[in-house]
């Protein structure tokens, strides 16, 4: 740390030269106030002056440039407030007291521990603003569309705001507003349809995908393709389906390589079947999901190649 050269002239003087050294810089001074035939003479002067008095006053006045805690000003030396910047009780002995913050002396904002709450401030006097999210966590309405709607409070710069728990995606077709612009499933290829039967939504998608991927895309949509537990969920899916198309229908049957024993997708135990006669044939050893309409007008099953491209029905099962 160095002070500036304020104290070269006093220093000078009180080393070996004193008295030399005082009127040299008196001289310099003044030169610079005097016309400019005098100041002529003046500087020849001091060129050879300055051969001796510089080499006896340099090195005091170089060394008096250095730090002298005896004439430093406030906020640099011991005892000095805030003088290393933030943090918990100041830099040094003396220093800017409990939780004292910020530069040259700074008022401390944390003089006494409070819980830490939403303000931008260090309340609790860790040395920590709002740490731990204060007031946070709780659900909000964003006030945005969609899936953006639902938000967190969070606490931010001070202040509480309510942070969407889901940013805008990209449209999908999957029943809701993924982009947050209002509309469900725009501007997308969509060819889904919803319908409900006995507190269950299901959705008829005429796009053919192979099982696995139809599988994903009720995934997707928080559902998995269908269950057909009893005769009348099996007669409404095949209405439904068929109203749409009489072609081939993936539904949530597929066999356990393993075991060779039909399972739902959701888990669900195969306890009803409606199985066309003759079926399941397992054709060429490869049919290992099942689906419905082969048969049409049939409401009756088949097994299938999981890879056949195929529209498929997604159910849901958390309730509509
Ligand atoms: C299907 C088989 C089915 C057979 C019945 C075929 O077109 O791929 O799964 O068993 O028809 O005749
Ligand atoms: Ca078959």
């Amino acid at each position: 740390m160095t002070t500036t050269a304020r104290h070269a002239l006093p220093a000078c003087t009180a080393q070996a030269h004193p008295a030399s050294c005082a009127r040299f810089w008196a001289s310099f001074r003044r030169a610079g106030k005097m016309k400019p035939v005098t100041s002529a003479l003046l500087d020849l002067l001091r060129g050879v002056l300055l051969a001796s008095v510089v080499v006896g006053c340099g090195r005091s006045a170089i060394l008096d440039t250095e730090f002298d805690p005896s004439v430093s000003g406030p906020g640099s030396g011991p005892g000095g407030m805030g003088a290393s910047g933030p943090g918990p009780g100041g830099a040094g002995p003396g220093g800017g007291g409990l939780g004292g913050m910020g530069q040259g002396g700074e008022a401390p904002v944390c003089d006494m521990p409070e819980p830490e709450v939403c303000d931008g401030l260090d309340n609790d006097c860790d040395g920590l603003i709002d740490e731990g999210d204060p007031g946070g966590g709780a659900g909000c309405p964003t006030g945005l569309s969609g899936e953006c709607g639902q938000g967190t409070t969070t606490c931010q710069g001070g202040t509480l705001i309510c942070v969407p728990d889901t940013g805008p995606t990209p449209e999908i077709c999957n029943g809701l507003d993924d982009d947050c612009n209002g509309l469900i499933d725009d501007g997308v290829p969509c060819n889904c349809v919803l319908r409900q039967f006995q507190n269950h939504e299901y959705e008829f998608c005429a796009i053919e995908l192979s099982w696995d991927e139809a599988a994903a895309m009720c995934a997707q949509r928080g559902l998995f393709l269908a269950t057909l537990g009893s005769p009348q969920e099996n007669q409404f899916v095949f209405e439904a389906a068929s109203a749409i198309s009489s072609d081939r229908w993936w539904i949530g049957l597929r066999r356990n390589i393993n075991s060779g024993a039909w399972q739902w997708s959701n888990g669900m135990p195969v306890t009803y079947t409606n199985w066309a006669p003759g079926e399941p044939n397992n054709s060429g050893g490869n049919e290992h999901c099942g689906q419905i309409n082969r048969f049409y007008p049939a409401s009756t099953w088949n097994d299938e190649p999981c890879d056949t491209p195929l529209f498929f029905v997604c159910e849901s099962f958390g309730g509509p």
